[in-house]
């Protein structure tokens, strides 16, 4: 197609119902909300040459998350571990689906080693659904927090882990026991989508993984994040605002999903800045100690600071409440 006929074609499809836009049709154009620079800066080569080093993958580059170049250019990378493989097959991820390779033993000292060269006063630690392995991986988390425990005591550990579905209580309670500052797992989307966009998962079993982190450890922060723009409705999303309350969630991310390739779920709606804004204030008003909500917001964009905002926020709130007259 000539290139303005495509411009044209492009930005009819942009403004058309979205429920009409056939799933085979070209991705819409992003709004320059969304646009980001390309990744050269010499700290994003320096990460990246790091990580290959210590033969650690990352959910920066196996998501194609847009926000590497500002995120490793600062040196944060959000390690990913058990591999680059995962074992289920959600619609809007762009993580490898397969049969995953065996644990690496040496992975939770390479993970201490590019959280002390990276400088890293707080990490970002996830991975792969292992659907396959008899804990689903717990184990290894725990190993990875022991050794970064070890060799830089500083650092404030933040875990986003699968939701350890079909595995024992026991595994999880491993993982709060070896006491991360910040437990995220991310329910998403809203539950009518679950089908399509996460089928793998169950949305009440997700809010209860984090509901019982919370009851076995209250001084944990927990923490979930959901992406807007697959189809979802303003209510919906409200509501899982308030089941997270209900879960005695801490901290709330909210996202733009971006296709990562055509073979994904397509993008429904590019959610307007001002449309964020609106979400953020009702989040904050439904009781969140925190709440991240613009496009390129992502579970662990900017986790350092927010992880400091937080601490604040919840020693402001104990404040409060302790200087209260008891009834
Ligand atoms: S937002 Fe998170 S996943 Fe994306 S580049 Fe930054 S650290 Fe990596």
């Amino acid at each position: 197609m000539a290139s303005g006929a495509k411009d044209r074609y492009l930005r009819a499809m942009s403004e058309a119902d979205p429920a009409s836009i056939p799933q085979s049709a070209p991705r819409p154009r992003k709004p320059d909300w969304i646009r980001v620079k390309a990744p050269v800066s010499a700290g994003f080569m320096e990460t990246r040459k790091l990580m290959r080093r210590l033969n650690l993958a990352t959910v920066c580059e196996e998501a194609a998350c847009p926000n590497i170049g500002e995120c490793w250019t600062k040196k944060h990378a959000t390690v990913m571990i058990l591999g680059d493989t995962c074992t289920r097959a959600c619609a809007f991820c762009n993580v490898k689906t397969g049969m995953p390779r065996a644990v690496d033993p040496l992975e939770p000292e390479h993970v201490a080693v590019a959280a002390a060269e990276l400088g890293l006063t707080h990490i970002v630690v996830t991975s792969v659904d292992r659907d396959d392995l008899p804990d689903g991986g717990a184990s290894q988390f725990v190993k990875v927090i022991e050794a970064l425990r070890r060799n830089t005591p500083s650092t404030t550990i933040e875990i986003l882990t699968p939701d350890f579905r079909n595995k024992s209580e026991a595994a999880v309670e491993k993982i709060i026991q070896a006491r991360p500052d910040v437990y995220n797992h991310n329910l998403e989307t809203v539950p009518r989508l679950y089908p399509t966009i996460r089928p793998g998962a169950r949305y009440y079993a997700s809010l209860r993984l984090l509901e019982s982190v919370k009851r076995h450890d209250p001084s944990i922060f927990t923490k979930s994040g959901v992406m807007v723009g697959l189809g979802e409705q303003r209510l919906e999303v409200h509501q899982v605002m308030d089941d997270m309350r209900s879960a005695d969630i801490d901290f709330l991310t909210m996202g733009q999903y971006l296709q990562p390739t055509p073979r994904h779920a397509t993008v429904e709606e590019f959610v307007t800045p001002q449309a964020f804004s609106a979400y953020g204030a009702i989040a904050r008003a439904k009781g969140f100690l925190l709440v991240a909500a613009s496009p390129l917001t992502r579970s662990s964009y900017h986790a350092g600071d927010d992880f400091e905002k937080m601490r604040a926020a919840r020693e402001a709130k104990l404040g409060r409440s302790s200087a209260e007259p008891s009834e």
